[in-house]
């Protein structure tokens, strides 16, 4: 996730004389012994050492030991993240560790001070210090940790106790008290004597773990002249058929991948891992890296029809955008605070419709699996009341409280946000038809590959106005560009969608004109009741009817209401445009109120084809040049 913009190549030298071109290599191979016994076991050839023992994985628990020698003298500053790359919100990452002890070179005990929740003080020290913590952890995801029998699944800022004053040091790092069929996959280096190694810690803050007994598959793929290897490090209880299936897929995204940006990136270490857990237990989740990526699903592949896919196929999109085309607005990235970006919804967004469009070029999609996810999106972005309150530039400022942000009071987000991950998806669909209408015959690859070569190929971080600027040059026609952000971006309006299907052949209408609406909206049920468990969309029957969440609704109309099917088998009875009086219970007491259907807004997306229709031949071509492979022919 981290940028090397800043990095000193004295430092990347000094490492790379000692690196070996290993990719997952097993780990030290050590039985398990008493949880502390190895913890003085350093080797100091970094002035940073962190060694990890799992001897009490069983209890979700790690006991960590870092080693900060060669200090200057006075005090050293020790530090834990709140904020991990890539994920947006703020994480108190230092409320699972426990147990701080700090101790000299001579192994006497030095008093550590907390200065504030994430940050400690050691005052006095000869020049080593070695801090040892116990770290839990049982969340598996891209952001947090999980430490079990079957794995040590690591994400470093949740992990890491680290020193400000030496954060552009080398850091190595050893693990011991594991299974000894244990192996390691990380983007990271190993040294020759088995240490894994960073140039700084904003690489191996990048850099997650994942200990574990996994499959090991590899391939070679040439670009602009090199050769780079990407691993699918993968634990799962799957079968070998599967991970041959995963394989092949894997493969072919990437291919279609590196169509679109001409190739790879240079991958720091020759490499890029896919690091891949599904299993029980596992929180669904994919995090972008460098040069890795971690995927987790608590379903198996099989469960998931190879549903992973969809992740793999952001995540790896992202080595180019967001990991090298940078925006300005995330780098430094503050490990402490986090950073508030407008620039996610072509981040994350623009991610989020390659994602999906690759795998439908790449195959793992056919074309009507792909239009009845466009066509679920569409319905998601269009209904959506947030559009009118901000555009896409101040939803992405959002992330910070939405991104996996927790906080125990209600909230409106149903009503008042879009994510930037929906709203730049469909702000790239759009801008890709745009591109493609007769009048331009251009196309969003293009930008995208203009946008690698401007500011990710370069590593120069990019502002807004850098996009519209590649987008006037890469489609020669500066109108465009300034509409499009004017309107679209900068602006809260909604494309055309149907204009611009039309142009490829396609019809976005209405699916039923005749079935009823009182509005999106969720139930659940306790002990009979039927209860409004979001809040009501604004605009909606139910809104306007001053019903909102927690009501318990008792009868429409003469039907009366206790299961969710009640309420569907009731409005299917009506019609939009009726008026229906509707009982209910708000805060234990009971009202009336009548509500004024509308009619269900759902929208499907289909061929022309499928209505009897004949397609131009030019729409045709047009739309196969934006669905298939683009390695065909
Ligand atoms: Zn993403």
């Amino acid at each position: 996730m981290l940028c090397r913009f800043s990095q000193s190549t004295l430092v990347l030298s000094l490492v790379a004389a000692s690196m070996l071109p290993a990719i997952v290599s097993a780990a030290n191979n050590n039985t398990p012994a008493a949880f502390s016994k190895k913890a003085n076991q350093h080797n100091g050839q970094t002035a940073v050492h962190y060694q990890f023992s799992f001897a009490n994985a069983v209890h979700n628990e790690a006991l960590v030991t870092v080693r900060f020698s060669q200090l200057p003298a006075g005090p050293l500053s020790l530090q834990f993240s709140n904020a991990s790359p890539g994920r947006y919100a703020r994480h108190d990452f230092a409320k699972n560790i426990y147990q701080l002890t700090a101790r000299n070179s001579k192994g006497e005990p030095l008093p550590l001070q907390r200065l504030a929740p994430s940050q400690w003080q050691v005052s006095e020290q000869d020049g080593s210090v070695e801090i040892s913590y116990r770290l839990y952890g049982d969340h598996a995801d891209g952001t947090y940790n999980q430490i079990d029998h079957r794995h040590a699944h690591l994400n470093m800022p949740a992990t890491l106790l680290w020193s400000p004053d030496l954060q552009q040091n080398p850091i190595s790092l050893s693990f011991i008290d594991h299974p000894a069929d244990w192996q390691v996959a990380t983007q990271l280096p190993q040294s020759t004597d088995g240490r894994w190694l960073a140039t700084d810690l904003d690489e191996l803050m990048d850099s997650p773990l994942e200990l574990s007994r996994h499959t090991v598959q590899q391939w070679t793929v040439a670009s602009a002249g090199k050769n780079y290897q990407l691993v699918l490090a993968t634990h799962h209880q799957g079968t070998t058929e599967d991970e041959a299936v995963l394989l092949a897929k894997t493969k072919a995204v990437v291919a279609e991948q590196m169509a679109v940006f001409g190739e790879l990136p240079d991958f720091d270490h020759g490499r890029y891992v896919f690091i891949n857990d599904f299993l029980p237990g596992v929180t669904g989740d994919g995090m972008e890296h460098r040069n890795s990526t971690i995927v987790t699903s608590n379903k198996s592949l099989y469960q998931a029809n190879f549903d992973q896919l969809g992740t793999i196929s952001h995540e790896f999109f992202h080595a180019w955008n967001v990991e090298r085309i940078r925006p300005a607005s995330l780098e430094p990235f503050l490990y402490h605070g986090g950073n508030m970006s407008e620039s996610l919804w072509f981040a994350e967004g623009v991610t989020s419709y390659y994602g999906d469009l690759l795998l439908k070029r790449s195959g793992h999609y056919s074309e009507q699996a792909y239009l009845a996810l466009l066509s679920r999106k569409l319905n998601r972005f269009i209904q959506s009341p947030g559009r009118q309150f901000a555009s896409a530039l101040q939803m992405s400022q959002q992330a910070p409280f939405v991104d996996a942000a927790v906080a125990v009071d209600q909230h409106n987000y149903g009503n008042s946000y879009i994510s930037y991950y929906l709203y730049g998806d469909m702000l790239g669909l759009a801008l890709d038809l745009t591109l493609r209408q007769p009048a331009t015959e251009r196309n969003l690859d293009q930008l995208m590959r203009l946008m690698w070569q401007r500011f990710g190929k370069t590593e120069r971080p990019y502002q807004t106005s850098d996009l519209q600027t590649a987008l006037a040059d890469s489609s020669g026609d500066q109108k465009l560009a300034a509409d499009f952000f004017s309107r679209y971006i900068q602006g809260n309006q909604l494309p055309d969608f149907q204009a611009l299907f039309a142009t490829m052949g396609l019809v976005l209408q209405t699916k039923s004109s005749t079935a009823a609406s009182a509005g999106a909206v969720q139930f659940r049920t306790e002990d009979g009741k039927l209860i409004v468990a979001g809040n009501s969309k604004i605009g909606s029957a139910l809104y306007q009817a001053g019903i909102d969440r927690d009501d318990v609704l008792l009868q429409i109309g003469r039907d009366r209401l206790s299961t969710e099917q009640d309420w569907q088998a009731a409005l299917a009875k009506l019609k939009p445009g009726q008026q229906v009086e509707l009982r209910y219970q708000q805060y234990g007491e009971e009202r009336t109120t009548r509500l004024t259907l509308g009619q269900d807004p759902e929208l499907e997306l289909v061929t022309m084809e499928s209505l009897g229709q004949k397609p131009a031949k030019a729409a045709l071509k047009r739309r196969a040049a934006w669905l298939d492979s683009a390695l065909k022919g």
